[in-house]
């Protein structure tokens, strides 16, 4: 059964939607209804508006130390509960449920960090030129902000909007996708249950155009904060420019993957083939073209087609699930039409290439080797299980051809050679690079892209610093 009751937190309170607008929501891999999600009317966005504007009255004078209690508080919550919010965010999304823990636990890492790193918005002091003058630089919240995200991550994107600005002093109203609402909903219960104050988190659902609208078009809102695709994202900056809010945009990307015949191809293959899988390529730093070296080209597509061959597909909630359904039904028709493309093109199918089944939204793990740089797969994000493999001769011409898209935001290479790692490090024109392993995305370590991916980081103390504001105080004769 499904764990969880979808509802709107408005100014401390769980409630429906004043005018009882509800969509339904469907399990991806079985296509059942769950529940229901409630919209938020116009004027229960107007109350959230005001309630957070409140709510951050409250939150940004409560001291740091004891906003740190309240969020270390909702982070026990979370470990407790982590077996329904999992289970939760494997039926809603369909992502296997070993894996829905592991991101609950980075939901819970994530809260303690901004938790702690929030006691460390620290100013500095400017020596002054008028004698006896004291000249402080001071870090004060940004003020009320607000979210939008995405659903590949329920858990992940929510926390690193929500916990960024409430380590930072900010009151947050985020709208978390309508297809993935009960794990932002079960996580928004820990930190009510902890003893936020109202208002401080206000959680709404509805028509994401709408909302967004009516949100931005406010002038409560002092910064926004978006996961999501880059159109999406572009549309959201121009509506925050009315009322000059701060933005923060974690968009797509288009990830090359480079391996040099010098890599260690065995590991490489293991990292990459499981990394491309992972989410059913539903990860905005998921790799999505690979280029690989002459020599190593032939092996590598072998190996990669092994690998995509023995992914277990299934439900997530079934034991040994390794890959579970894509998000929705739109999203098997992007899929084939990307690999209609790359055949047209040229590109060789190794395997994969269509709809498992016909009920749940399940993709086969596909490889198409030999893909020609001008496919639409090697230049708009695929964000699914497919992957484009092409061979690539020197350096240079590999540099050329990864850095070829307006995109900027992971990139993976393997090698063995340090002198070669570190040339690509700082050839590559992206916000991430990570050698020889995938791990970009931790709660310490900044984290978002460069050109159309985005600007601004989540994680880090840029994470916290994207909540905060500057303020200069110069003082004499006191
Ligand atoms: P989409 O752009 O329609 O939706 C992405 C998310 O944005 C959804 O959760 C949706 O609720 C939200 N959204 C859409 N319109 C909005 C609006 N006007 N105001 C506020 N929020 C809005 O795309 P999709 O079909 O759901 O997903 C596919 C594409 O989205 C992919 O091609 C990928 O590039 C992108 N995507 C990126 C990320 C990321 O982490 N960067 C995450 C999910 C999707």
């Amino acid at each position: 059964m499904y764990p969880e009751k979808i509802e709107l937190l408005i100014n401390g309170k769980w409630r429906e939607g004043s005018e009882g607008k509800t969509e339904p929501l469907i399990n991806p891999a079985t296509e059942e209804v769950l529940a229901d999600v409630p919209h938020a009317s116009p004027a229960d966005l107007e109350e959230a508006l005001q309630t957070s504007k409140e709510g951050f009255k409250v939150w940004r004078a409560t001291p740091p130390l004891q906003r740190q209690a309240i969020m270390e508080k909702a982070a026990r919550l979370m470990e407790d509960r982590v077996d329904d919010i999992a289970r939760t965010l494997t039926l809603e999304m369909g992502k296997p449920y070993g894996e829905s823990k592991i991101e609950v636990g980075f939901v819970v890492d994530v809260t303690r960090w901004y938790a702690e790193e929030g006691k460390r918005a620290y100013g500095r002091i400017v020596p002054a030129r008028i004698p006896g003058a004291r000249q402080m630089v001071m870090k004060e919240p940004v003020g009320p902000a607000c979210a939008f995200v995405a659903w590949n991550f329920p858990g992940t994107n929510v926390i690193r909007k929500v916990a960024g600005a409430l380590g930072a002093g900010c009151s947050m109203l985020i709208k978390p996708s309508e297809e993935t609402p009960g794990t932002a909903v079960a996580i928004a219960r820990c930190f009510q249950d902890a003893g936020l104050p109202p208002g401080v988190l206000n959680v709404v659902f509805g028509v994401p155009d709408e909302v967004s609208r009516h949100v931005l078009g406010s002038w409560i809102p002092r910064k926004v904060s978006f996961t999501g695709s880059i159109p999406v994202g572009k549309h959201l900056q121009k509506l925050s420019a009315e009322t000059l809010k701060r933005c923060t945009m974690e968009l797509g990307g288009h990830s090359p993957v480079i391996v040099f015949d010098d890599a260690d191809v065995e590991k490489a293959l293991n990292t990459a083939a499981g990394f491309k899988f992972r989410n059913a390529g539903q990860v905005c730093i998921s790799p999505t073209r690979f280029y690989v070296q002459d020599k190593t080209y032939k092996s590598f597509v072998e190996g990669f087609t092994e690998r995509a061959n023995a992914i277990k597909v299934g439900n997530g909630m079934d034991d040994g699930v390794q890959m579970g359904p894509l998000i929705a039904d739109r999203r098997l028709g992007v899929m084939d039409a990307f690999v209609a493309d790359a055949r047209d093109c040229g590109g060789r199918v190794t395997t994969g290439g269509e709809r498992m089944g016909n009920q749940g939204y399940f993709y086969a793990p596909t490889v198409i080797a030999d893909v020609p740089d001008e496919a639409k797969i090697m230049n708009d994000e695929p964000f699914g299980p497919v992957a484009p493999i092409t061979p690539f001769n020197t350096f240079d011409e590999v540099v050329e051809r990864a850095n070829s898209l307006p995109f900027g935001l992971a990139s993976y290479v393997f090698t063995s050679d340090g002198g070669k790692a570190a040339k690509m490090e700082d050839a590559l024109d992206v916000g991430l690079v990570g050698v020889n392993h995938p791990f970009v995305a931790m709660p310490e370590t900044p984290f978002g892209g460069v050109n159309e991916s985005g600007y601004g980081s989540e994680g880090g103390i840029e994470g916290l610093d994207a909540f905060l504001r500057t303020k200069f105080v110069t003082e004499v004769g006191v």
